[in-house]
């Protein structure tokens, strides 16, 4: 038997996140979309939102008690990304789901030493807000998943071993997240460049004051007006060799076991498709045409029946995702998480399109929202790997 019932502690949490998306991020999405200036620095007004989130344990969620984390499932983390994601996508992803995810990440990949060094600020109650770093100007990202054995194909960043440390060289592309705003960063190198990509990269914990760190302009985008990406530049960084998590050469294999990126986002584009269809929905009971609400004219009515239903089966196969993870890591890596996140996206690109349409002419102005879903939802198509390369690596695991 299945029981998609939440317990009262999940609807407690549920309830926690709603909330603070109104309070806390609803109002900061509106003054930085209203300025809609590149000269705003959108970590100015995100800060104090990821600090209050982060307290609430929404980044440390996942993280075992112990280490100072709240020892919660990936469930859970769905259930509050939906929630921060209807309110706003790129808040939801770029701070609390990355985040939350390294955050795991250090308790999955790294030694006891590791885990209690990089994670003493959660103990300490000082959240920090973290970046990984893996694409490179150059260099398409999908080669991540190139079956080839070529060791010229992929990322050139290097990591040479030097005594106790390793000396990183290279750049990272200009779409990384939280670059320039982040308190760490994750870096990923090659360790040997004469091997395939995927038996040569290896994960770096590199605070953001290692000398050689250079972080670039802020990238303006299309949507996500609320994030930070940018380029690094990395200038002989000295990094420990205890900052090597895993070993070398593991990196792809670590971060295959972390499907929690990819379903996090997805649970974030499912509060994306459930804000414009309540958005679309809203506007059809009042908007009236031949006499009546438009949601009485079966053009109408039926599009809003498919994004409540659309929305619904990408919740659930979120959810499923999730539950997976908690209790099948590589299923869920190789198979679920893939499919939920290319699901979600797709009904949320759907949804925000049916938006603009069932807005008629303000759909398409600024004075409505239906646009900021179009935009915050298309950046989902590429955002940890585009919607094609998730796919073909999906049905290579059939
Ligand atoms: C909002 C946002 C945030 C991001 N944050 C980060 C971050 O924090 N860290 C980070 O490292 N990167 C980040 N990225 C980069 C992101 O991971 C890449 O943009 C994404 O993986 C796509 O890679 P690419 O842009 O190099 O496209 P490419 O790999 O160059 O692909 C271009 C096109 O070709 C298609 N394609 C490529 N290869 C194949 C194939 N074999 N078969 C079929 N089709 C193929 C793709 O589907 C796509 O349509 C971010 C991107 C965005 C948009």
């Amino acid at each position: 038997m299945i029981d998609f019932s939440l317990t009262l502690e999940q609807r407690i949490l549920q309830t926690k996140a709603r909330d603070f998306a109104q309070r806390e991020i609803i109002p900061i999405v509106q003054i930085i979309e209203e300025f809609n200036n590149p000269q705003i620095e959108p970590w100015d007004f995100c800060q104090n939102v990821f600090y209050k989130g982060a307290e609430l344990g929404f980044t440390s969620l996942l993280v075992p008690k112990e280490y100072g984390g709240l020892g919660r499932k990936c469930v859970d983390l769905v259930l509050i990304l939906e929630e921060l994601g209807a309110a706003d996508t790129s808040i939801a992803c770029s701070y609390f789901n990355l985040t939350a995810a390294m955050s795991l990440f250090v308790t999955r990949a790294g030694t006891n030493e590791q885990q209690k060094r990089i994670l003493s600020h959660l103990r300490a109650g000082q959240p920090q807000l973290y970046s990984a770093a893996e694409s490179e100007p150059n260099v398409a990202t999908s080669d991540l998943f190139c079956p080839l054995p070529d060791a010229k194909i992929g990322i050139k960043t290097f990591a040479q071993r030097d005594g106790d440390a390793y000396i990183l060289n290279g750049q990272k592309s200009s779409l990384v997240t939280n670059v320039g705003i982040a308190d760490a960063y994750f870096i990923i190198a090659r360790t040997d460049l004469d091997k395939p990509l995927r038996e040569s990269m290896s994960i770096f914990y590199v605070p953001a004051d290692t000398p050689g760190l250079k972080f670039g302009k802020r990238t303006e985008m299309i949507g996500w007006k609320t994030s930070h990406h940018a380029p690094i530049h990395l200038d002989n960084v000295r990094v420990p060799a205890e900052n090597l998590l895993g070993q070398e050469g593991e990196a792809a294999k670590l971060l295959m076991l972390l499907p929690e990126v990819a379903i996090g986002l997805a649970a974030s584009y499912v509060g994306l498709a459930r804000a414009a269809y309540e958005y679309a929905l809203d506007y059809a009971k009042k908007r009236v045409s031949w006499g009546r609400p438009i949601i009485e004219h079966q053009a109408v009515a039926l599009k809003l029946a498919d994004m409540m239903i659309n929305t619904q089966a990408a919740r659930l196969t979120v959810w499923e995702a999730a539950n997976t993870a908690d209790t099948d890591p590589q299923l869920a890596a190789m198979v679920k998480a893939p499919a939920a996140k290319t699901f979600a996206v797709d009904v949320a690109i759907k949804n925000a399109q049916t938006a603009v349409e069932i807005l008629g002419g303000y759909g398409v102005t600024k004075e409505s929202q239906a646009g900021k879903f179009l935009a915050d939802a298309c950046i989902g198509y590429s955002c940890d790997f585009t919607r094609e390369v998730l796919r073909l690596g999906l049905v290579s695991c059939l």
